[in-house]
């Protein structure tokens, strides 16, 4: 599903492309996220208007809410929610740690009290796939631990135990549907077909902040094979210069012809440290959360459009930008809209920042084509205010 198209000369940087059921994906590539199955304030139209390829949405929140049975009825979350493009959904090991209460870790799986209201759940990465298949997403993760900044080595690398036999039980699962579904040998790597199309599955690398536990999560993965492969358990409040060290050591020991996917990061800076050294994809809440609070994206830094100096400026946010918002409003207006409480300023700057990221991936992916991404990764961040 991944097709290497080239390297860059002077770093890691790739050019790729993912093709699924959904469409094809051009890498480095940024997914807005969607955890419930909307990316807040926007519709489907607008992220298309974007130029958004893929979303992420989040297997754990909508396991909870609407739960199986809505979204099976529904015909898939792509109906669901009326997006035709292609959809990545995280396990949701990540929110079961972060945000459910009382979770105890078994060797079968987890269990855990809804942070909605209260009620017990027990996750197993079977039935964790299991419902990512009635979801119908394009790529499915596996349900793994993500462990707390800073762990002990040998707490990281029980859990790393866990995780990795979690996600050789996942793969047996995912094999096993091939086989209920009919599919012919031959098919196998290219994943089980349900009634939204092909699924495949990645793998999640973890083991903290210690280089030699990621080496040998990558390594068990790749014994057990994916169809693409993760970095998590990053951007957990680790320093900036070791999250790029854990990336650095570690993307290079996964395979060439394989996406992979950081999970999680999304900072501008972060996304060309991260192009950088290897990384395929992208998720994070950057764009959007900021966008509701005010914060526009642009090409010299962010800015608060609630800033008094925005008052009486009748500007757009970036006259180069071709979203509606640019195209069509001030910076006066959307000053005003913040300043009144009015969602529509929410949503004009959800698309915008959307829109810039969409910009911003698609310049990286022409720099890294004529083999000048280091020039446009000096420009950009020299004129961009961190
Ligand atoms: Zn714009």
């Amino acid at each position: 599903m991944f097709k290497l198209i080239k390297k860059d000369r002077d770093t890691q940087a790739r050019l790729g492309k993912m093709t699924t059921s959904h469409g094809e994906v051009d890498t480095p590539n940024f997914m807005p996220v969607g955890t419930v199955g909307s990316v807040k304030t926007l519709t489907p139209d607008e992220i298309k208007s974007a130029d958004t390829q893929m979303l992420l949405a989040n297997a754990y929140h909508l396991f909870l809410r609407p739960g199986a049975e809505v979204i099976k009825q529904a015909g898939g979350l792509h109906n669901f929610m009326n997006w035709s493009g292609p959809i990545l959904t995280d396990s949701g090991g990540y929110q079961v740690f972060s945000l459910a209460q009382l979770c105890k870790i078994k060797d079968d799986g987890v269990e855990f009290k809804s942070h909605i209201d209260g009620s017990s759940f027990f996750f197993t990465p079977e039935s964790i796939l299991e419902f990512q298949q009635v979801l119908g997403s394009d790529i499915m993760m596996v349900l793994d631990e993500c462990v707390p900044y800073p762990s002990q080595h040998d707490y990281v690398k029980r859990s790393l135990k866990l995780t990795t036999d979690w996600a050789r039980r996942s793969r047996h699962r995912f094999l096993r549907c091939l086989e209920d579904t009919g599919s012919q040998q031959s098919d196998r790597n290219n994943g089980p077909i349900t009634t939204q199309g092909r699924q495949y599955l990645f793998g999640i690398v973890q083991g903290g902040m210690y280089f030699d536990l990621r080496k040998e999560a990558v390594d068990q993965l790749i014994e057990i094979g994916f169809d693409g492969y993760a970095l998590g358990g990053l951007s957990v409040g680790e320093p900036r210069e070791l999250m790029y060290d854990i990336v650095e050591s570690t993307i290079p020991m996964l395979p060439d012809n394989k996406t992979h996917y950081l999970m999680g990061v999304g900072t501008i800076i972060d996304i060309f440290e991260s192009v950088e050294r290897g990384v395929d994809i992208f998720d994070c809440v950057v764009p959007t959360r900021n966008g509701r609070n005010g914060v526009a994206f642009t090409a010299t830094g962010k800015m608060q459009i609630r800033n008094a100096r925005f008052k009486n400026d009748n500007t757009p946010i970036d006259r180069e930008c071709v979203c509606a918002c640019c195209k069509g409003y001030a910076r006066s207006y959307l000053h005003h809209l913040f300043k009144a409480n009015e969602i529509l300023g929410l949503r004009l700057l959800s698309l915008h920042n959307i829109t810039f990221y969409a910009k911003l991936m698609q310049n990286i992916r022409q720099a890294i084509k004529e083999d000048r991404f280091l020039e446009f990764k000096k420009e950009f961040l020299g004129n961009y205010n961190t």
